[in-house]
């Protein structure tokens, strides 16, 4: 038995220290993907639950290694995080989707907010509206086509300064919206001080949401209570005709998920909103 344990740390030893070096590697050679062009952004579209029609998208990295093909965020941008590459990632990200989405436009696609997912960490970097206007002034997109989506979990580093940042960023008529909703802190205590204007349920909640009716309960009150607070409710992560009609039934506001579409290249998306018929 001793034997046997031994081998299963040896074994353990070593994926942890796979895991480690390739880590390791992942994030020297973040330094380089920006500038070696790596990165590319892929748009999800968000659905109306009333018209039924594509009225908005989300941007999403995807990091296509020379080695090891496509990374996908959750791997990466946490070591961005640690590294403070994500300062210039962000930063990519929002310039690439401000410019693609006012490109959109100029082909006479239907006017709708491109949604950026920003860090925590860029949140609290005092050049982060001087940056987001020369982007918009750069790019020429309408304030009003730009929404920003950050996590509960950015507000407890600073909560003053947090609120502080979103007024001025509504002063800017940029939508706000609170990302993961209900799977970080504070949330509940904070929401009544936060100007946001919509809040989007994680895929955590979505996932078994027909079966389970304690899910469906706290689904169903936190629908109600954004809505109390004025702010639009956006599901994410819907994949079954069963999660959209139960959610349709609550009264959810905009809808996201695979059984829509999953998150494309810009020219198929752009092909997407042209043959989508939203009845
Ligand atoms: P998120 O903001 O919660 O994004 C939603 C994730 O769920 C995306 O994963 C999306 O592809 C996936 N998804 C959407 N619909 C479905 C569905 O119906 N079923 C399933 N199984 N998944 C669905 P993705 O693209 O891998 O991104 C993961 C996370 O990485 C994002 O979670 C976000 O937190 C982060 N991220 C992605 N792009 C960026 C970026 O440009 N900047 C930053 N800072 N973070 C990003
Ligand atoms: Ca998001
Ligand atoms: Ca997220
Ligand atoms: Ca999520």
């Amino acid at each position: 038995a001793k034997e046997q344990g031994d081998g299963f740390y040896h074994f353990y030893d070593s994926l942890i220290e796979n895991q480690r070096a390739e880590n390791m590697q992942l994030e020297n050679d973040l330094k380089s993907a920006l500038h070696g062009g790596q990165f590319t952004l892929y748009y999800q579209p968000k659905i109306d639950a009333g018209s039924g029609e594509v009225i908005g998208a989300e941007a999403l990295i995807r990091w296509m290694h020379p080695d090891f093909g496509v990374v996908s965020p959750a791997k990466f941008i946490p070591l961005a995080e640690n590294s403070g590459t994500i300062l210039d990632i962000d930063e990519w990200v929002l310039r690439e989707a401000c410019r693609q989405n006012k490109s959109w436009q100029s082909q006479g696609l239907a006017k709708f907010p491109v949604a950026v997912n920003i860090s925590a960490r860029h949140f609290y970097q005092s050049n982060l509206i001087p940056m987001i206007t020369r982007i918009l002034n750069e790019t020429g997109l309408a304030p009003e086509c730009l929404v920003l989506e950050i996590t509960e979990g950015t507000l407890i580093h600073n909560v003053e300064y947090g609120v502080q940042v979103m007024e001025d960023l509504r002063k800017m008529s940029i939508h706000i919206s609170m990302d993961d909703f209900g799977t970080g802190y504070s949330s509940l205590s904070q929401l009544d001080r936060l100007p946001i204007n919509e809040m989007k349920l994680d895929r955590s909640f979505i996932q078994g949401l027909v079966e389970d009716s304690k899910k469906s309960s706290i689904v169903r009150a936190v629908i109600e209570l954004g809505h109390h607070m004025d702010l639009r409710v956006v599901a994410e992560g819907i994949e079954s005709p069963d999660e959209l009609r139960y959610l349709t039934e609550l009264e959810c506001d905009q809808f996201q998920g695979y059984y829509f579409s999953k998150p494309l290249p810009s020219q198929e998306f752009s092909s997407f909103v042209r043959q989508w018929d939203g009845s």
